[in-house]
This record gives C-alpha cells, sequence and structure tokens, in this order.
C-alpha cells in the first residue's frame, strides 16, 4: 500500500474478536514493512467459519490498520489445521505397508495449538531413523507427544469445544500470568514439570475441573 500503516516491530498475534459461542476468532498481524503485512484472521472451530465470515474480520482488520486507504493485496490463502485430541499416528497409516502418511496429515500438528512446523521436522528425523534402524517403514510414525502431554491438550480442547465464549479470556488470562519464557517453551513442546505447572497456575481451575469431571 501507499505510506505507512504498520509497526515494522511489533507484531499482533492472537488479537482476540468479540466472545461468541460456536467459535473462537482471532488475528494475526505481521508487518514486513510499514507498507507491506501478512493479515491472517483464524478460528478455533468444530468446523470451517463460513468463507464470508473470515473475509469480512480481514477486511475489517486491514481497514483498521490501513484507515480505508487502498491497498494491493499481493498474495491470499486459506487452510485449516486438524486438531484432534487423542493419538493422530492413527491418521498416519494408508493401509498399505509401504507408505506412511507425514506432516499435518501424518498427525504433527499439536492438537492444542496447531503448531506444526517444528514438530514435521522432528517427525521426519525420527522417521528417517527409524527407517534406517528398520530398513523397512515402521507401522506407524514415532510418537511425538507423550501421554501427559496428549490429556493436558483433550483437556483444554475439550474446554474450548464445551465453552468457546470463555475462549479469549481464557487465552489473556494465560499470557497475562504464565511467565513468557515458560509459556514460549511449553507451546514450543517443553516436558518440564516448572513449564507445566506455570500454564496451568496462570488458568482459572474452575472450567478444567468441570471438563474433567464431565464426560
Ligand atoms: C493458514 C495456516 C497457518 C499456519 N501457521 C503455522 C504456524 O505459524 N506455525 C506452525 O508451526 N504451523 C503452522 N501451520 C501448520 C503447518 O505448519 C502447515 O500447515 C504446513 O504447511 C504443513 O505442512 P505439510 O507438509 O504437512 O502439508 P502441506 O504444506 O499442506 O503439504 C502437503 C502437500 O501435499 C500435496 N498433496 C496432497 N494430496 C496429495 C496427493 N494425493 N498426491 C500428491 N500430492 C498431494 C498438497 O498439494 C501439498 O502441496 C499453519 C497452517 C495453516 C493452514
Amino acid at each position: 500500500m501507499d505510506g505507512a500503516a504498520f509497526d515494522d516491530r511489533t507484531v499482533e498475534l492472537m488479537a482476540f474478536g468479540e466472545p461468541r459461542t460456536d467459535r473462537i476468532d482471532f488475528l494475526y498481524v505481521l508487518p514486513f514493512a510499514r507498507d507491506r503485512a501478512l493479515v491472517e484472521a483464524t478460528s478455533f472451530a468444530p468446523a470451517p467459519p463460513p468463507r464470508a465470515a473470515l473475509q469480512a474480520q480481514l477486511d475489517d482488520a486491514v481497514t483498521a490498520c490501513t484507515g480505508g486507504r487502498p491497498v494491493e493485496c499481493v498474495r491470499r490463502e486459506a487452510g485449516f489445521i486438524p486438531m484432534r485430541a487423542g493419538d493422530a499416528r492413527r491418521a498416519a497409516t494408508t493401509g498399505e505397508p509401504r507408505w506412511l502418511r507425514a506432516g499435518v496429515a501424518g498427525g504433527a500438528a499439536r492438537p492444542s495449538t496447531g503448531y506444526a512446523f517444528q514438530r514435521i521436522q522432528r517427525q521426519s528425523d525420527l522417521l528417517a531413523a527409524a527407517l534406517r534402524a528398520r530398513g523397512a517403514a515402521p507401522p506407524a510414525p514415532p510418537a511425538l507427544d507423550g501421554p501427559v502431554t496428549r490429556g493436558m491438550d483433550a483437556l483444554f480442547l475439550k474446554v474450548l469445544r464445551r465453552w468457546p465464549e470463555a475462549g479469549p479470556h481464557l487465552f489473556r488470562q494465560l499470557f497475562a500470568h504464565a511467565p513468557a519464557d515458560r509459556l514460549e517453551r511449553f507451546l514450543s513442546g517443553s516436558t518440564a514439570s516448572q513449564d507445566r505447572l506455570a500454564v496451568v497456575g496462570a488458568l482459572p481451575p474452575t472450567p478444567f475441573l468441570r471438563a474433567l469431571l464431565s464426560t
């Protein structure tokens, strides 16, 4: 676009929209320069939201950044990440012993965050090592998460699914009260008890206890 619209030293991550009962909406604004940025409209939802709803969020975000000045859209993309609790490695088997799915199709996305990029590198390394050791494809990709991580992710997703309207508040509590370094490590896959406890301690216990005690 013509002129400055973005602060190129600041990124906006998970800027939440109004609480809703059907999904949790948020935005990312990732500037590359003062006149160029990647703007993402994102939802945590049980099914992909209508394209028009995402487009409206995107249009509003761009207008808020630019004050309605004309912009050039250089590239546009859309996608979704499966955020399933449980052992996602099942998704990786194809029924054909010589073939396994890898990456997101192979269950590499972290169920609670959708983070996949670094996990895909790790899955690829583990798969290559297993292939070298066996001389044949392993029956399933190596597990990326242990049972505690899987249990915590499943509980978190259960709370978000039951009470999406509480989602923005829960995330804000997490970002406000968990020490940034511990939260960053936890989100990047740390299994250290102190990092896990920092996250648990930052969240209000009631919805998690209610979800834990309900079916
Ligand atoms: C909008 C969005 C933002 C994301 N942001 C992040 C992020 O910030 N951090 C992060 O860690 N992760 C993020 N992810 C998740 C993940 O890192 C990406 O989805 C990543 O691209 C997944 O890589 P992949 O190789 O598993 O799948 P893909 O990049 O989707 O590659 C799969 C390829 O296989 C091809 N293909 C599919 N079917 C067939 C077939 N039958 N025959 C041949 N080819 C086929 C497809 O065309 C595609 O090129 C994001 C995902 C999305 C959608």
